[in-house]
């Protein structure tokens, strides 16, 4: 409740930073953390550049190290209750790549992440509501990669050609792509594996092919009010997105530069849309890429955004964590 009152007097569009530790190795090297967290509870996250010059930078949450993964997700739930309310949604995960997109989203089987806790949340409120409502949740699992969408739940997708269409009511939808019905949580987590596996095949260094493709589940809620007969479909989006560091120029050609260039072009135009809402722009341009395309329905209108911008508090990040606060900055 108070998140969406919260909601509405600021816009649609909420960031939350959220720093990892510093890794085994960067420990033993001695590395040093250029992040400062002592305003964190006032969302406050501080950068010392160069020994003692800070600059800060505030966001609607600042998560430490230390925060888990159930801090992290009791922020981001009042969203999932939006979804049953007929809200479209989407939460997503941006940064450099080794700065925990895949923790903060996925998780680990012991420490599960947003993905698991929204889907798990979603079961619970909507058995509450059971007595005056009927759900009927889907779930498809897909890949953006060069500018191609892949269906991670159909084996012969590598085969299909994926276009976005738009429905006569308005929807953004995928043609052929298939959304598996789910009942409860055990069947969302099959789903889920299914999808990260699929993600495996064809590629050779698994780590390296996902941090440069977006990882995106589509989650459909359509909703039945029994008591007036009224049906709502909804729509949340819950993606990964690829690393946004920019490329090493001893890598600057072939596949490297176009896989680089297609990442660059998505996330820019991530990054002019969400803007574009926050400036209340007359036009918002969604049709620059296939991310942006498909995450139209819930990008602006009365949609609601999350961002997670994930950094590393090492001294060796410290230009690629700058640019993910600046591209943040913009976005809020
Ligand atoms: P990305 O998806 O952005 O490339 P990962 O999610 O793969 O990054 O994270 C890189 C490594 O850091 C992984 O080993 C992950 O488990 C670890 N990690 C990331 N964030 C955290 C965190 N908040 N707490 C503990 N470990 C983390
Ligand atoms: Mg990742």
């Amino acid at each position: 409740k108070l998140f969406n009152q919260v909601q509405e007097a600021k816009g649609n569009i909420r960031v939350f930073c959220r720093c990892r530790p510093l890794s085994k190795s960067e420990a033993l090297a001695g590395c040093s953390m250029v992040v400062d967290f002592d305003a964190a509870n006032d969302g406050e996250l501080g950068i010392l550049n160069g020994g003692s010059m800070k600059k800060t930078f505030k966001f609607d949450r600042v998560y430490t190290p230390k925060d888990d993964q159930v801090d992290v997700f009791a922020d981001a739930s009042p969203m999932v209750t939006s979804v049953l309310d007929g809200y479209n949604v989407c939460i997503f995960a941006y940064g450099q790549t080794g700065t925990g997109k895949t923790f903060t989203m996925e998780g680990t089987v012991e420490k599960r992440g947003v993905n698991y806790r929204t889907l798990e949340e979603l079961f619970k409120i909507a058995n509450e509501r059971s007595e005056n409502f009927t759900y009927k949740i889907s779930v498809s699992v897909l890949e953006v990669y060069n500018e191609q969408i892949r269906d991670l739940l159909d084996a012969s997708s590598a085969s299909k050609k994926l276009e976005i269409k738009q429905a006569s009511e308005g929807f953004h939808h995928i043609p052929g792509i298939v959304e598996a019905e789910v009942e409860n949580i055990k069947e969302v987590w099959d789903v889920l594996q299914a999808g990260s596996s699929a993600r495996a095949v064809g590629s050779n260094n698994v780590n390296e092919h996902s941090s440069r493709s977006h990882c995106m589940l589509c989650v459909m809620v359509r909703a039945k009010n029994m008591i007036n007969g009224e049906c709502t479909k909804s729509k949340l989006w819950l993606v990964d997105l690829a690393g946004s560091e920019r490329l090493a120029k001893t890598d600057v050609q072939g596949d490297r530069l176009k896989e680089a260039q297609n990442i660059n072009r998505s996330l820019s135009a991530l990054g002019d849309v969400i803007s574009a809402l926050a400036n209340k722009s007359s036009h918002i341009p969604y049709r620059n890429s296939k991310l942006t395309h498909l995450l139209q329905d819930s990008l602006g209108g009365d949609s609601k955004t999350l961002m997670f911008v994930q950094i590393s508090p090492s001294e060796k990040d410290l230009s690629e964590t700058l640019s993910s606060l600046n591209f943040a900055t913009r976005v809020r």
